[in-house]
C-alpha cells in the first residue's frame, strides 16, 4: 500500500482561486468569463434571465447595497434549476501527460439550458475570484470581460469614442459655466445701477 500523502492537485476545483494558472497569456478570470460572455452576448436570452439579473445587480452594488437581493436570486435559481455539481475527471488538453478532476453541473438533474447553467456557474466562479463586476457591456452594445477595473470600453476604438464624448461633455460644461458667470455678472451690474 502506498504510504505517501496525496499531492495538492487532488482538489482541482474548476477555476479554483487557489489553483495556479499555468497559462500566462490569459488574464485571471478570462477563461472563467468565457461561458458567461457567450450567454450574456446572446440576443435570445429569456426574459427574467437570472444570469442577466445577477450581472446587473453586481454592477449596481457600486452604488447601493443589493446583497440581499443577490443572495435571494442565487439561492432561488439553484433550487429552481435543481443545480447539482458533480466530479468529472478528464485529461488536460494543454498538458499532454496530465489529467484532472473538476466540479461540473450534473446535466441529468439540471432543468435549464446548458449554456445558461454554464453561464450561471461561471458567474459564481467569477464572484469567488472577486471578478464578477468585470463582466460589462460597452456603450456600443458589445459584452466583454474587463481585464482591469478601469476598463469600460470593449476595444480601443470604443475607448477613443468614449473619450471624445467625455471631451464634448467637458466643452459643453465649460460653456454652461461661462454663461452662468456672465449672467451672474449682469445681475450684479444691474443691482449696482439701481443702488
Ligand atoms: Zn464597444
Amino acid at each position: 500500500m502506498p504510504t505517501t500523502m496525496p499531492t495538492q492537485k487532488v482538489t482541482g476545483l474548476e477555476n479554483d482561486p487557489e489553483k495556479p494558472k499555468n497559462r500566462s497569456h490569459t488574464f485571471l478570470g478570462e477563461d472563467v468569463a468565457a461561458p458567461v460572455l457567450a450567454w450574456y452576448g446572446r440576443k435570445d436570452r429569456p426574459k427574467n434571465d437570472p444570469v442577466t439579473k445577477l450581472i446587473q445587480l453586481e454592477q449596481r452594488r457600486e452604488f447601493e447595497d443589493v446583497r440581499g437581493e443577490i443572495v435571494a436570486l442565487v439561492n432561488k435559481t439553484v433550487r429552481r434549476w435543481k443545480l447539482v455539481l458533480t466530479w468529472v475527471a478528464h485529461t488536460e488538453l494543454d498538458e499532454p501527460t496530465e489529467w484532472n478532476a473538476d466540479l461540473r453541473p450534473d446535466w441529468r438533474k439540471a432543468v435549464a439550458a446548458p449554456e445558461q447553467v454554464l453561464a450561471f456557474v461561471g458567474c459564481l466562479n467569477l464572484k469567488r475570484l472577486g471578478l464578477l463586476h468585470r463582466i460589462r457591456r460597452c456603450a456600443c452594445g458589445a459584452t466583454f470581460f474587463a481585464r482591469f477595473d478601469h476598463q469600460f470600453a470593449h476595444n480601443d476604438q470604443c475607448r477613443l469614442q468614449a473619450l471624445g464624448a467625455d471631451e464634448a461633455r467637458k466643452v459643453a460644461r465649460a460653456a454652461y459655466m461661462r454663461q452662468l458667470r456672465r449672467a451672474r455678472k449682469q445681475l450684479l451690474m444691474k443691482k449696482g445701477e439701481t443702488r
